[in-house]
């Protein structure tokens, strides 16, 4: 009997649909590779466009459908020119954190070849770290509070719980135990109060897990060791905002948005996206990076926690590996001459190439 899948697919705005095409590709390579796993996958409407269309972003029968989903892909959301009365941008993504309780925003960073760095002397895998951002709270969480101006002033509220802390921060410490079992908090407890306070709670759960080694690093001066040392990072957890400004930053060492993956995980929920946005500079032209995209699904296979889906996960990792030792084999992103189709082309007759090995 095959496992089957259900995977609600939200292609989104901009490039979204153009990376998700691509991602969906590698996903079904590695389903024709499987004897025992199907995916299911449904494309529903969210976004700026669907908002500019029917006037909401995250329509009830797309939430309700990634609340049965087995796993959710999305690809964008978000356009310039679509924006709230208020002039805020269209962000569904982040009402899907909130309504799902998708709580660990995971933003693994990882160097493929020393030319896509601008940093010298870093061979490939010398930069191998993972971001922890946390996704319910923080700055953020003002983002639908009533705080509406005055006309002089408006506040924003950095709130922390005790709750969304903890389990923030055990999720972090698991993945540690997983990796070289080294732990970075990243805060600014020198000034904020709240912050102060998420260092207390996570010297308190670092008492739980005395195998991995932790430090406190506050944010400015992260910025700057990201820059000139990344290599000594494993695992780096931080508040909603600092994690949204950092792993753009550690995107940048690894050669750019279009490398960088990213899974929202809750207890029971998860979305696998992209790091980037919908990049409306580049939409509609073919030439988007879609390996963000393809190491997102590698990372929901890993997250469905299925032997055959593991493998799968796997194979994406080994094939990105692989394309990437010839640097000429790149989207214009990195300098390279491949169309975004022709680098989903590659990395799935890649996977055909490394399974057929495996089998025979
Ligand atoms: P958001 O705030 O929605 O995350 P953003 O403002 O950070 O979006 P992005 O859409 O991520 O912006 O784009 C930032 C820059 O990176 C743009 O110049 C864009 O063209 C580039 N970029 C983003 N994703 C890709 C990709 N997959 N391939 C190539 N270039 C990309």
């Amino acid at each position: 009997m095959r496992k089957r899948f259900t995977i609600a697919v939200l292609p989104g705005d901009g490039i979204g649909p153009e990376v998700i095409g691509e991602a969906i590709k590698i996903l079904k390579t590695v389903e024709s590779h499987l004897i025992d796993v199907t995916f299911d996958l449904t494309e529903y409407p969210c976004g700026a466009m669907c908002y500019a269309t029917t006037g909401t972003a995250l329509p009830e029968e797309t939430f309700e459908a990634c609340q049965r989903a087995d796993a959710i892909l999305l690809g964008a959301m978000g356009l310039p020119s679509v924006r709230l009365p208020d002039g805020r941008e269209i962000t569904p993504q982040l009402d899907l954190r909130e309504k799902l309780g998708l709580y660990c925003g995971l933003r693994p960073v990882y160097l493929y070849h020393p030319s896509d760095t601008p940093l010298k002397g870093y061979q490939a895998g010398e930069i191998d770290l993972v971001i922890i951002r946390e996704n319910t709270e923080g700055l953020f969480s003002s983002r639908s509070a009533n705080n509406s101006a005055d006309g002089e002033a408006v506040c924003d509220i950095l709130r922390i719980t005790r709750k969304g802390a903890r389990r923030l921060f055990r999720a972090a410490f698991e993945l540690a135990r997983t990796r070289r079992r080294r732990l970075t908090l990243v805060d600014k407890a020198n000034v904020l109060p709240s912050m102060a306070f998420f260092r207390r709670v996570f010297m308190e759960v670092a008492e739980e897990y005395p195998d991995v080694s932790t430090e406190c690093s506050y944010v400015d001066a992260t910025a700057l060791y990201l820059v000139k040392c990344p290599h000594r990072f494993d695992v780096i957890v931080t508040e909603n905002m600092f994690g949204d400004i950092l792993s753009d930053l550690a995107a940048g060492l690894v050669g750019g948005m279009g490398m960088a993956p990213s899974a929202d995980i809750g207890d029971e929920a998860a979305v696998f996206q992209p790091a980037h946005g919908s990049a409306p500079d580049i939409a509609g032209r073919g030439i988007a990076n879609p390996v963000a995209a393809v190491l997102s699904v590698a990372l929901m296979l890993e997250w469905l926690k299925h032997p055959s889906t593991i493998r799968g996960a796997a194979w994406i990792r080994e094939a990105v590996k692989r394309i990437f030792e010839n640097p000429n084999l790149r989207t214009p992103d990195l300098g390279g001459p491949l169309r975004t189709s022709e680098m989903g082309d590659l990395l799935a007759k890649q996977i055909d190439q490394i399974c057929h090995v495996s089998t025979t």
